[in-house]
């Protein structure tokens, strides 16, 4: 197989996994670039993402996406994240060039995110495929929300947008480096690009085909931060800020006393010594 990222024709297996449809797919290595890929890739994704992938958690998808509660867990992680990446810092700065800095996030699911950084007095806007999702976006927050896949977006927007944000999804999509190109077209100068992905380490290199975001076939791509930052220079963004979290322990609503302590030292630890099974990274457009 040829590798999606680089073009090298020769990948390594590392193993093989049996996905929710039943269909067996190999966990491959490019002996190129390196980047862990999913093989063969799904034809057809847009129906891995309705409704029933929001609403069921097994160790897949969401254990309902619509509560009250999951929102507010969101939110924190968000914010967390934003926090340890220094973007409020940058958003001040933009806030001087602008009174109504534009935001686009890919992938923004029932819209959380979006409505968040709308009271934060960003003009907002999403795309996202599932058709269920976006209603909700639409009803409940009043959203302007697209329903599409990401690649299919008007270039209308070209050189729109002041910040772009992608939360877990680039691991989604069939063709990321196609994914990053139009991102970077997409912003102004000098605009911020956000995101996160689980990140392919030392605890998804030990636990393999039982690592938690080891989900095939909707899991397409595991990157490290030392792959994603040479990808993206080769684009033209510049590295600002990297973090890494998840211990690679999932919050569960039926968590023992134990687990839960586990879970918040092993978490701290992760972070600390930059091994977490997530990362988050922040880039600027800047040539
Ligand atoms: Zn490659």
């Amino acid at each position: 197989m040829k590798c999606k990222i680089c073009d090298h024709n020769q990948c390594k297996v590392l193993f093989s996994k049996k996905g929710k449809d039943q269909n067996l797919y190999y966990i491959v290595k490019c002996k190129s670039c390196g980047v862990i890929q999913t093989y063969p890739q799904p034809e057809e994704i847009k129906h891995l993402y309705q409704k029933e992938y929001f609403e069921r958690r097994t160790d897949r998808g969401y254990n309902n996406y619509l509560s009250e509660k999951l929102k507010n867990q969101l939110i924190k992680v968000w914010e967390l994240n934003l926090n340890d990446l220094n973007f409020y810092q940058y958003e001040n700065k933009i806030f001087q060039r602008e009174l109504k800095p534009k935001l686009l996030e890919i992938g923004c699911a029932a819209g959380y995110f979006l409505e968040y950084m709308k009271n934060r007095h960003w003009e907002v806007m999403g795309v996202e495929i599932s058709e269920e999702m976006c209603e909700f976006a639409q009803k409940q927050f009043h959203l302007n929300v697209i329903n599409t896949d990401f690649l299919s977006l008007n270039f209308d927007y070209k050189s729109n947008f002041n910040c772009i944000v992608l939360w877990a999804s680039i691991e989604h999509f069939k063709d990321p480096i196609s994914v990053f190109k139009k991102v970077y077209d997409l912003l102004k100068d000098k605009g911020i690009f956000i995101f996160s992905t689980c990140r392919w380490g030392i605890l998804a290199k030990i636990q393999k085909e039982k690592w938690r975001f080891m989900n095939v076939p909707e899991h397409l791509f595991f990157f490290n931060e030392k792959q994603l930052t040479k990808i993206l220079h080769e684009i033209g963004f510049k590295k600002v800020s990297m973090i890494t979290y998840g211990s690679g322990l999932t919050a569960k609503p039926e968590m023992n006393f134990f687990y839960k302590l586990s879970k918040t030292i092993l978490d701290k630890v992760v972070k600390l010594i930059n091994q977490g099974d997530m990362l988050a990274m922040m880039f600027i457009k800047e040539k």
